[in-house]
């Protein structure tokens, strides 16, 4: 690569049109081929016509030191989600404000209390999470990892990511680039996501029981799920797809909370829905603290659920609180705290009062969050400076964060999306790193990363994943 870096990553490459467009037919191909797929927009409930995820024509560059970073931390990550799951007076002290103004992630508080009044019956835990990161371009050049945010519940693309690795290596061999596709880095996520449901089932300890994933009616990220379904069938544990509603109608608990969906026991149930209101009626919430209520391995079970919202993660940047949380691990303190961005409360009083005058007099420097999960929720520039002026006499601030905004430099590349002309694009990156951890009791039995997510979008959007139609598929190309 030419030392240039991250600004011209492909350089001449992106200047020939005609060439770009035979590259991207044999790319989206080969796609299909491996099946980087969803289902439509128009028929998101089958699969009898589909076609490609969205994704990048190159690899992006992402620095290797940065990669090696993310690595590392991930463990680290695993063991802080661990600790503040079970610590129910750092949730509670922690979410007090917020689920004042914020029904969501009240209705997810309840549910966590009535577990813990009538006593919680699970007793194996797993968490599969993902921590995102972008690159912020320091004031001498050089990029830093900082984390975005961690997803403990339906983090999503390891499936795909596992078959894109194979759809860049075929572009640069297209191309003779043979040793530039030998950097591609092998990933597969979807294994390791498996590997760990197959050790919290395996701990659960029931022959006969089952996985239940909990799915969406409309799901056009069917086979990323299909991905981790197939490694478990490979081992012999079944899966069942119920919705929330089937669990409603056909769910039920026996004397000892050993949770039956159509009179077949349950050992792990695995959320790829349930994280965002609309997720929810009624009935659903029922269905939730029934799930919740059972001996069952949920993942996430609720307290990791609220673990991984925006209000613990800006109190987590807060001074003291991770030596807190981490008694007597100080090196994995300072790999955390090397990841964080400037994070800031809206509670009432004054500092909330000063992070809202900071956001106001340079709006371009913030991200304002609420608390939701699923892309195009966040508020910048002359959203965010009207929101803030409307909030900031009103209680309902504290249902909000405010974010240092992150800034990568941008690079060339091309975003492949059906239907869209080929062309280039200003983008940047967001890396994701996927966790897996098993505890049984208070005995962590596993904790390891299995793999890597890189998504790109262009430049022009603030806000979103893939799945909310803004990032592409993508993956990092080591420098
Ligand atoms: P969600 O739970 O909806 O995924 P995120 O915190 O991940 O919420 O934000 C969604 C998207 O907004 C991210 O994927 C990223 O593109 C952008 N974003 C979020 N926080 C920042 C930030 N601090 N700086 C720059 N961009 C951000
Ligand atoms: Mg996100």
């Amino acid at each position: 690569m030419e030392p240039a870096g991250m600004a011209n990553s492909w350089g001449s490459l992106l200047q020939e049109q005609q060439q770009l467009e035979e590259l991207a037919q044999q790319a989206v191909d080969r796609a299909l081929a491996e099946g980087v797929l969803l289902r439509t927009p128009q028929e998101p409930s089958s699969s009898d016509v589909v076609s490609y995820a969205p994704f990048t024509l190159f690899p992006s560059l992402v620095p290797g030191a940065l990669l090696e970073q993310a690595y590392a931390v991930q463990m680290d990550f695993n063991l802080l989600v661990d600790a503040v799951s079970q610590n129910a007076a750092f949730l509670e002290r922690t979410l007090s404000s917020t689920i004042k103004r914020d029904t969501f992630t009240a209705r997810l508080f309840d549910i966590h209390k009535q577990v813990l009044e009538e006593g919680i019956a699970q007793t194996v835990f797993l968490g599969l999470n993902r921590s995102d990161y972008m690159f912020q371009r320091n004031a001498d050049g050089s990029p830093a990892l900082k984390q975005i945010e961690i997803n403990t519940i339906s983090a999503s693309f390891g499936g795909l990511a596992s078959r894109t690795p194979a759809v860049h290596r075929h572009v640069l061999s297209v191309l003779g680039k043979t040793k530039e596709a030998a950097k591609i880095l092998s990933n597969n996520p979807s294994k390791g996501l498996a590997l760990g449901i197959a050790k919290a089932w395996e701990l659960y300890g029931s022959a006969k029981a089952l996985v239940l994933l909990i799915a969406q009616e409309k799901e056009r990220n069917i086979f990323d799920q299909r991905a981790i379904e197939n490694e478990l069938l490979a081992r012999n544990i079944h899966v069942i797809r119920r919705r929330f509603e089937d669990v409603s109608e056909k769910g039920s608990l026996d004397q000892d909370r050993k949770l039956f969906v159509d009179g077949q026991e349950i050992a792990v149930v695995y959320f790829r829905d349930g994280y965002m209101p609309s997720q929810y009626n009624l009935q659903n919430w029922g269905a939730r603290l029934l799930l919740e209520r059972s001996c069952a391995v949920k993942c996430p079970d609720i307290a990791t659920q609220l673990a991984g919202t925006k209000k613990v993660q800006q109190e987590l940047s807060r001074v003291g609180v991770l030596e807190a949380l981490l008694p007597g691990q100080p090196e994995a303190v300072a790999r955390l705290r090397a990841t964080f961005a400037g994070l800031y409360s809206l509670d009432m009083g004054g500092e909330g009062d000063q992070a809202i005058a900071e956001a106001l007099a340079a709006p371009s420097r913030f991200v304002l969050k609420p608390q939701r999960e699923g892309g195009g929720n966040n508020l910048y520039g002359e959203e965010m400076t009207q929101a803030l002026e409307r909030l900031k006499d009103s209680e309902e601030r504290a249902s909000y964060i405010l974010m240092e905004k992150i800034e990568p430099e941008p690079f060339g590349n091309c975003l492949l999306r059906p239907g869209s002309p080929v062309r280039v694009s200003q983008c940047i990156s967001e890396l994701g790193i996927f966790g897996v951890y098993v505890r049984q009791g208070k005995t962590l039995v596993m904790n390891r990363h299995v793999g890597h997510l890189l998504r790109t979008k262009a430049i022009e959007h603030a806000d979103g994943g893939v799945a909310a139609g803004v990032a592409v598929l993508d993956n990092p190309y080591p420098a």
